[in-house]
């Protein structure tokens, strides 16, 4: 068992032997007891534990989820589980969808609600006179989470740090600005929305106007960019915390900021690193991705709070630099072949990382999309027709909360997958 302050992993062993890895997960030790999350997909069938019997042992689900158990022993206990796997891949995860986690003293973590609200993930330090905020989201997702910040503490929020320039991470900076906060981001969001926010720029209409066309808290609220800004760090230090805004180069955008705090190796990510199949390709480029990550990774972080997705161990950070590794292997077979091919090979490929269990939560939706861009990096021509948009426009309609399709969300309106065609704000 590795401590760092009161955040700690235990080795999960799959005695079905489904998982090639022994799987570090974090756990949350509060006062006298020690809340475990389980990997998502993780059935608990045999547990060499005694507290199994105690009272004080504590087995709840995941609200959205019904194989994310959650476990509470006394804190003394030996923290050695032997659980079975009931599924193949296993996701490392911990917390549940809007609810903030304290995952260190003074140190938050809230999973967006991605799948209702677009949301993206949030989290917030407390210092000793204020509060700085990991990631602006969209304006509701800002507005989700002000008050959980507020029934926590009352010093002022006067940081909202912008991981980067996608309008889930960025475009709730007007709303932070009203609640006394200043956007801060790497010099990269900024030139990425010079690119993207043409309307705001003086120019044509830009992304922030396509997403107001379908979300009713972007349309009644107003694109701000980051103020503040870093070149190549930033650093929070009242002695009692320690936040580096950091900056490793090109990855999901060419403004990815990562939030490190070293004292408690817990590191955000933003979505150069997500958990579960979200990563949108189009403003990145996977080579430099995949460098990006293994600069990440020599931080030594044992926390990972991903962009989306739950928040899990350092090897979720290896999972997604695997997975573009094995996304690029797999396209890079199809070099030189005509787009036509590659389109009909996707399945294939698509099968092909499906067999890599550490990575296969990784494949979804998108699937075709990132192929394509991936060979398009390595000089191809983009797929005609249609079908990667389609994975494109699925993408977006994710983005914006698809399922929100009665509009009985006064935050977001329904999403008409044609407007979405040309829009690309993730
Ligand atoms: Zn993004």
């Amino acid at each position: 068992m590795r401590t760092a302050n009161n955040v700690q992993s235990i080795e999960i062993t799959d005695s079905n032997h489904q998982i090639p890895n022994k799987s570090p997960i974090p756990i949350v030790q509060t006062d006298d007891q020690v809340l475990v999350r389980l990997p998502r997909g993780f059935s608990l069938q045999q547990l060499g534990h005694d507290s199994r019997k105690s009272a004080r042992f504590r087995f709840d689900r995941e609200e959205d989820s019904l194989e994310s158990p959650a476990m509470t022993f006394s804190n003394s206990s030996i923290l050695v589980l032997f659980l079975t796997a009931s599924c193949s891949t296993p996701v490392l995860c911990i917390g549940e969808v809007n609810k903030a986690e304290q995952i260190a003293p003074g140190v938050y973590f809230h999973e967006g609600d991605l799948k209702g609200h677009g949301h993206c993930n949030n989290g917030w330090i407390i210092f000793e006179d204020y509060v700085l905020v990991v990631d602006g989201n969209f304006p509701s997702g800002a507005l989700e989470i002000i008050p959980k910040i507020k029934a926590i503490t009352d010093k002022p929020i006067r940081f909202a740090f912008d991981t980067h320039h996608h309008g889930d991470h960025a475009y709730g900076n007007q709303v932070w600005v009203e609640n006394g906060a200043v956007p801060v981001a790497h010099t990269g969001v900024i030139d990425e929305m010079k690119k993207y926010e043409t309307g705001y720029y003086g120019g044509k209409p830009g992304r922030w106007e396509d997403t107001a066309k379908n979300r009713l808290d972007v349309a009644a609220s107003k694109l701000k960019p980051p103020t503040l800004l870093y070149n190549k760090d930033m650093i929070f230090d009242d002695g009692k915390h320690r936040v580096e805004l950091l900056h490793f180069g090109v990855a999901h955008t060419h403004g990815d900021g990562f939030a490190w705090l070293p004292k408690e190796k817990i590191l955000f990510t933003g979505d150069a690193c997500v958990n579960g199949p979200y990563n949108y390709m189009g403003d990145g480029d996977s080579k430099q991705w995949i460098k990006t990550l293994a600069a990440a990774k020599k931080l030594g972080a044992q926390t990972i709070c991903p962009g989306h997705g739950p928040m899990g161990a350092a090897q979720v950070l290896d999972d997604q630099q695997s997975f573009f590794v094995e996304l690029r292997k797999e396209v890079k077979k199809y070099a030189g072949r005509k787009p036509e091919e590659v389109m009909a090979a996707v399945g294939e490929s698509k099968a092909a990382l499906l067999k890599h269990k550490p990575i296969a939560r990784y494949v979804g939706d998108f699937f075709t999309a990132q192929v394509e861009k991936v060979y398009v990096e390595m000089g191809g021509k983009p797929f005609q027709p249609q079908s990667a948009l389609i994975d494109l426009r699925k993408q977006h309609a994710h983005e914006h909360g698809k399922e929100l399709v009665k509009g009985e969300d006064p935050r977001s309106k329904p999403q008409d997958p044609e407007k979405l065609q040309h829009q690309s704000s993730k």
